[in-house]
């Protein structure tokens, strides 16, 4: 006789690497720990590249979870000047009768156990009901961007009354206790009249709809929040948020052979500011030009990713690039930069092995736009952070690990126009490296963090009791229809 299929769990990630590798890993602890088949799914690519998600599939074939990705949809009837948020939803509205296709033909073999969407395809939830399965939203924001999106839906639908953040008459009280400032809402949240505020708007009502969520996060980093959700779900006015992170991908052979960790391997142990922005943040060419002069001024070692700046407002035919090839990010450094830093810092263009970087013994600190996937990676590796959030939710989270986490130090641009002088950047890095104070504080934090954060993920820990027991559930529910 053969085993009954095991209950099938259906994950499903809106385009986007930082959506998609937390899944996969969540997918990868389902199948690995609590017994659970799974498939991770995700929508055909919009870029040009066909293979965005192969990397991260392929890693999953070991690990016995099935992929999946959907038929592409016709889009050439969208005007050719398309938000692309716009895009996105179009992309993903149209390929829900693709999903219902492949969730029939999954629970045809095997007894369905839970719907999984990301936070962006909300929409597919209704499918969920239609096969009468538990339904869970995979967040892999924090929680606290989590109660944003709440409060937001809240005061727009008049549940809370106020209207929108901005006619609040203070800064945000946070559950974690922090005073959120207005200028760290994030996109969408800080005016109406942004086009995407419409959108965050409606996928948060449709949250409502959801069992729980799954949330990357872990307990001991925003036990505030935690439990005020725990608070709302017993009241029936949330869903259950359920903290299942850190979810960080794993590092792969290939990371090794990088320049940036060739170059680590001959830095003392301890001594190196690891510098980036994430996939998509970019600094202008004075903003480039004031933390070069920061790093070359703090006297420390640094791995700078350098990423294109952003010319909004400049004149590239006056700007200060002064190499021949517009194309290359380390052309806009400032003249003499490379040379005058060679022996202790390396540039590099665009993209490092970040997972790998962190983890090595040399880096000591992070320079970090604050995204949510790289936070998590630098706590997994007990690394601090000074923190210089960009765009979307990242003033949140920077607000977050300076004051209620306290694993960063966060600079504040003293000049009106928002630039960070080299003089604020080169003493929050000398501070996050050897202060006695503020420094010796988040070194430490960081170091207890990295402690819990395995902890929580380990056999009996606080992420991996909620996955076993939502797992347990789902197995359940799925046995009693069957
Ligand atoms: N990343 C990387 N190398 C880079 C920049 C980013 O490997 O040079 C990875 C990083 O490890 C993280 C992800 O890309 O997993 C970025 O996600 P995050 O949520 O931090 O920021 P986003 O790029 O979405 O703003």
């Amino acid at each position: 006789r053969t085993a009954p299929p095991r209950p099938h769990v259906v994950l499903v990630a809106s385009p986007g690497a930082g959506h998609l590798i937390p899944m996969a890993e969540l997918a990868r602890r389902l199948v690995a720990h609590h017994g659970l088949a799974a498939t991770l799914v995700t929508f055909a690519d919009l870029s040009a590249r066909p293979d965005a998600h192969s990397a991260v599939f392929s890693s999953l074939r070991d690990a016995g979870v099935a992929t999946a990705v959907l038929p592409a949809v016709p889009l050439d009837d969208l005007p050719a000047d398309a938000r692309l948020e716009t895009v996105l939803l179009e992309l993903i509205g149209r390929s829900v009768p693709h999903l219902r296709a492949l969730l029939r033909d999954i629970s045809s073999a095997a007894p369905l156990a839970a719907l999984v969407p990301d936070f962006f395809v909300a929409v597919t939830l209704p499918l969920a009901a239609e096969l009468g399965v538990p339904a869970y939203i995979f967040f892999p924001c924090n929680l606290t961007t989590l109660s944003l999106m709440r409060s937001a839906v809240e005061l727009n639908d008049g549940v809370a009354s106020g209207g929108e953040f901005r006619d609040l008459p203070d800064a945000l009280q946070l559950p974690g206790g922090v005073l959120l400032r207005r200028e760290d809402y994030g996109d969408g949240f800080r005016s109406s009249k942004e086009p995407v505020y419409a959108h965050l708007i409606e996928e948060g009502r449709r949250y409502r709809a959801a069992a729980g969520f799954l949330v990357n996060t872990f307990y001991d980093m925003e036990p505030g929040d935690a439990e005020e959700l725990k608070t709302l779900a017993a009241r029936s006015t949330f869903p259950l948020a359920y903290p299942v992170g850190p979810l960080i991908r794993p590092s792969s052979d290939e990371d090794a052979v990088s320049p940036c960790i060739e170059w680590l391997d001959r830095q003392p142990t301890g001594s190196v500011v690891y510098v980036s922005f994430g996939s998509a943040g970019s600094l202008s060419v004075e903003q480039t030009a004031e933390l070069a002069a920061g790093l070359e001024d703090s006297g420390h070692r640094f791995l700078w990713v350098v990423r294109m700046p952003s010319l909004d407002g400049i004149d590239s035919a006056t700007g200060t690039i002064h190499g021949n090839d517009k194309d290359d990010p380390l052309a806009w450094l400032p003249e003499g930069f490379v040379e005058r830093t060679s022996g202790r810092g390396l540039a590099v263009a665009a993209w490092a092995p970040q997972v790998r970087v962190l983890s090595h013994p040399a880096t000591a600190a992070f320079v970090s736009h604050c995204g949510w996937n790289s936070t998590l990676e630098s706590v997994a590796s007990g690394v601090p952070m000074v923190a210089w959030p960009l765009y979307a939710e990242q003033g949140a989270n920077a607000a977050v690990l300076s004051e209620s986490v306290g694993v960063a130090l966060r600079p504040r641009a003293a000049r009106a126009d928002g630039l960070m002088a080299w003089e604020e950047i080169a003493a929050a890095v000398r501070e996050v490296m050897g202060g006695e104070e503020k420094g010796r504080a988040v070194r430490r934090r960081a170091g207890d963090l990295q402690r819990a954060a395995a902890r929580a993920c380990a056999p009996g820990g606080s992420s991996w009791q909620v996955l076993e027991e939502v797992a347990g559930k789902w197995k359940a529910a799925a046995a009693a229809r069957h």
